[in-house]
């Protein structure tokens, strides 16, 4: 028998995993990464993190934990420090006032996502989805055993949800709205005033809001980041904000990631890591208060340097003849309509890779088969030399 293949038991997988597919995102990104292997020239744009390394006081701090002996069990919710220095973190940004009972710290906002569903949601209850969306949302929905109902928002519309669908979305079984602003994939940013209506409706409707903000710190065009927990006292306490270490300090590998809100429902958040995963690694929590000791100005240089890449990307991008790419306000990545191309976005995808040696990620997988998504966390000197490449194979594709 060949390691890793499977003997024919017949092992029967249980039926809460009937719903849930595998990431594309990581998919086409293996294969990119096999072919690159093989000497292919591959330039990639499928990059979900940050191509900065680690800040050294970072690294540095890591060391000083390890030499230390920092590696035994922490409290589960996350060092008093580090739920200190997060509290502190909302209260400078957003203005907003949290204790450390109201914050617990997860392996990475992904698990800060997926511990609110588990604990939140019971069979049936729905959470509604602005779509595009990020892969994971509705995959976490169903493991938890609720639905997610998706609301289309259009790249006409700038990809914000429009509060009369929303509204027309709510059922008695809505429980959850969930938002992701700035956006990944479509770099939407909700303003005051769209988060304002969207407040509205959770109140109104007494429905739970989950706010995943962890591209708080990428923002363009000088625009500042809000939170529709700072709205008010009454939507702050119906609200659970996630954020964390990954994409704002180039740590995506230490799984780092925070929820705050609600003291009861985080305290369950808690005892749900207790008898799963226990505390995030020691050492990462470290790193991540060292990371939110860094000064101001580090943010600042990443934005500026994001801001450049973004400009790039987008102006090369509208000029190539068949595809509508939408600027984004936000996190690094541009969506880009291919309809013109009567391609499926899988197929785009697959030839442009095989055809190309570009890799970009098919929009199936975040809910529009009509566009792919281009992450700008690359080199200006990639961004130029691939989007050549996608001109020039765009030009051979596309026939009349
Ligand atoms: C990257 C990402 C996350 C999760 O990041 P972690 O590495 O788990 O902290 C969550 N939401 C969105 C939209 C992301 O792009």
């Amino acid at each position: 028998m060949t390691p890793g293949s499977s003997v024919d038991l017949k092992i029967k997988i249980a039926g809460r995993l009937a719903c849930v597919s595998p990431s594309a995102t990581l998919g086409l990104t293996a294969k990119a990464k096999a072919m690159k292997a093989k000497g292919l020239p591959v330039i990639s744009f499928g990059a979900g993190e940050p191509d900065f390394d680690t800040p050294e006081a970072v690294k540095e701090e890591a060391i000083r934990s390890l030499k230390a002996g920092f590696t035994k069990y922490t409290p589960t919710a996350g060092i008093p420090e580090l739920r200190e220095a997060v509290c502190r973190k909302f209260q400078e940004d957003q203005g907003l006032s949290y204790s450390s009972e109201n914050v617990v710290v997860s392996c990475g906002a992904k698990h800060s996502l997926y511990n609110l569903f588990q604990v939140l949601c019971d069979p049936g209850d729905e959470v509604l989805i602005p779509a595009p969306y990020w892969v994971s949302y509705p995959e976490m929905v169903y493991l938890a055993g609720g639905a997610p109902v998706f609301v289309e928002t259009f790249q006409g519309e700038g990809f914000l949800p429009k509060p009369e669908r929303l509204l027309k979305a709510v059922t008695p079984k809505t429980k959850i709205l969930l938002l992701n602003s700035p956006s990944n994939p479509t770099g939407a940013v909700l303003g005051r005033r769209d988060l304002e209506r969207i407040a509205d409706i959770v109140l109104e409707k007494g429905l739970l809001c989950v706010s995943d903000e962890i591209y708080e710190y990428y923002l363009y065009e000088g625009l500042t980041h809000v939170s529709i927990a700072a709205l008010g006292e009454e939507i702050k306490n119906r609200t659970f904000v996630v954020s964390g270490a990954s994409k704002s300090y180039s740590m995506t590998g230490l799984r780092i990631g925070y929820a705050a809100g609600d003291a009861e429902v985080m305290k369950k958040v808690g005892m749900l890591q207790d008898h799963s995963t226990s505390n995030p690694s020691s050492i990462s929590q470290r790193m991540a208060l060292e990371a939110l000791r860094l000064p101001k100005s580090y943010r600042e240089e990443v934005r500026g340097i994001f801001q450049k890449r973004r400009d790039k990307t987008a102006a090369l991008l509208s000029k190539v003849n068949g595809l509508r790419p939408f600027m984004p306000q936000g996190a690094f990545y541009v969506f880009c309509g291919i309809a013109e191309t009567g391609l499926s976005s899988d197929v785009f995808c697959a030839r442009l890779l095989e055809e190309a040696y570009v890799a970009v990620i098919p929009g199936k997988s975040f809910g529009s088969d009509k566009h792919v998504r281009f992450s700008f966390a690359a080199s200006e000197k990639d961004i130029e030399e691939g989007i050549e490449r996608i001109s020039r194979w765009m030009g051979r594709t596309i026939k009349g």
